[in-house]
């Protein structure tokens, strides 16, 4: 006990007060020999944890799930959700949320373990995880959180001492994942689909004290919380359109009601610009190809509209009235929060009507040209136009003039803009092929170095160093087109 109290554990247990019927209790699956592969100090240390007790044995130990620190009380959670528009109940069917932990300075957060084994919601699967997607995770979910996305984040990854069979036998391997909660849309319809008012007023009460508690006395509280998780995806997926993060898969169940990233299994960023862009193996009609993730949006938060219908109104016509209405309220507000990210990403603080067709003209010509999203968006911020694959198109040349005609009509210094373009616009993110390096090595001579150089350089996108030179290339050219994987 007082070792969980040195180390800085400071657990409670708020899911557990739910009804029973969200979750089941867990009792621990040991593995044979836990060890630590990668610890995230930072985040440790902003969680209230002692770097140094965490990274010895016993750290390993509990992030592998041997050991349960004092105050734990390990519990799998019920969530049901649409698998490309098909409604499945699922659940944590290889996690384990340990507790939450209750930071210096008063946050929550859930500590989770991932890979931990199987639990009454596993169905076929075996409940573990291999290494190489569990790194693949800590890597990206880091890169998204150093470029300002909402995430959940990656405490540390533990080998288990485990092979796990897939299509070869892999190193088994545990992430411990933090986030401001699991809630899923897919809890909601889960909730909803058990058929008690009471029960989803308890999940909705529960959420809105955990993450909207200014809304806890809105006359329909209900209303606003559907009207808050519409402001928190649309901001969230404007934001991955802005950087070329492709999900991979948007399924209800992989939808935070917080607004933050979840589940990075077959995701991947973008090289060049193009919205039918899918990298995920199983995404064979490209449902959640980059340029459908906005809408695809808005179709997950219509399903928690309708999960949430029984509490928006005692009348059932009126509660779809209530829900429509704010259902049609996305599209505005992502177009809303995209714009002002584009227009960021160009250098513009104010707003004119052309800028959008400004902003359109840019992207089809990136698109026709096979420009690299990133590498553009690069160029023109270090005011090197030259630099992108279009600079000798004339229509390119006409569009520049245009945007320095834009850039010179507002009162904004022309420094001013160019800051705002390198805090908009990553000089590296997680290129595929980096990422894939960096797992190779890992995987096949255990050798990290190539991974963290690569979590080295993924913490500062908008530093713009030298460094970075090296890290901004996109693939070579390939006849195989880059493929993701996911539950592997
Ligand atoms: P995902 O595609 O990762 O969102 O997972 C979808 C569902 O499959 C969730 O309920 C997961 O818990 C479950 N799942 C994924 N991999 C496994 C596994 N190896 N064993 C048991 N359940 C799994
Ligand atoms: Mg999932």
């Amino acid at each position: 006990m007082t070792k969980s109290v040195e180390t800085g554990w400071n657990l409670d247990n708020s899911y557990t007060r739910l009804p029973e019927s969200f979750f089941t209790k867990i009792t621990p699956n040991p593995v044979s020999s836990p060890k630590l592969i990668t610890f995230n100090e930072p985040l440790a240390t902003s969680l209230g944890f002692s770097v140094e007790l965490l990274k010895s044995e016993d750290g390993a130990a509990v992030f592998a799930g041997n050991d349960i620190p004092e105050g734990a009380e390990p519990l799998a959670q019920a969530y049901a959700g649409h698998q490309f528009g098909h409604l499945n109940m699922l659940g944590d069917g290889r996690a384990m949320l340990i507790g939450e932990q209750i930071t210096p300075d008063g946050g929550r957060f859930d500590i989770q373990l991932k890979g931990s084994g199987r639990t009454p919601y596993s169905r076929g699967g075996d409940g573990r995880a291999a290494l190489g997607p569990m790194l693949r995770e800590h890597i990206i979910s880091e890169a998204m959180y150093a470029l300002g996305i909402p995430t959940t984040r990656s405490l540390a990854v533990v080998t288990t001492g485990e092979s796990i069979i897939r299509e070869t036998e892999l190193p088994g391997a545990i992430l411990t994942r933090v986030a401001a909660s699991h809630l899923r849309v897919g809890t909601f319809q889960f909730a909803a689909g058990k058929g008690s008012t009471d029960e989803l007023r308890a999940l909705a009460d529960y959420t809105i004290k955990r993450h909207f508690p200014y809304i806890e006395d809105n006359e329909n509280r209900y209303l606003s919380l559907l009207q808050e998780v519409i402001k928190r995806q649309a901001e969230l997926i404007a934001k991955w359109q802005m950087v070329g993060f492709i999900h991979g898969v948007m399924n209800t169940d992989n939808m935070t009601i917080s607004g933050e990233t979840i589940d990075y299994g077959p995701c991947a960023f973008m090289n060049e610009y193009d919205p039918a862009t899918v990298f995920s193996s199983i995404d064979r009609e490209g449902r959640y190809a980059f340029g459908n993730q906005p809408g695809i949006g808005g179709w997950n938060l219509a399903r928690f509209a309708e999960s949430l219908l029984p509490l928006l109104h005692d009348e059932q016509e009126e509660a779809v009235k209530l829900a429509q209405n704010e259902i049609s309220v996305y599209p505005n507000l992502f177009k809303k929060n995209w714009l002002t990210g584009m227009r960021a990403k160009l250098g513009i603080f104010n707003e004119e009507q052309e800028d959008e067709s400004l902003i359109d003209d840019l992207l089809s010509m990136m698109q026709n040209h096979k420009a690299d999203y990133t590498n553009t968006f690069r160029a023109l911020t270090l005011g090197l136009p030259e630099d992108t694959v279009m600079s000798g198109s004339e229509e390119f040349q006409k569009w520049h003039q245009l945007w320095q005609e834009r850039l010179n009509r507002q009162q904004d210094s022309k420094d001013s803009s160019h800051q705002l373009m390198r805090d908009s616009n990553p000089a590296v993110i997680p290129r595929n092929h980096r990422v894939e390096e960096a797992l190779k090595a890992a995987e096949k001579q255990g050798d990290f170095s190539v991974m963290d150089r690569l979590l080295k350089v993924l913490a500062s996108p908008y530093d713009y160093t030298a460094e970075q030179a090296d890290f901004c290339r996109p693939p070579e050219p390939s006849n195989l087109p880059y493929r993701t994987y996911c539950g592997t």
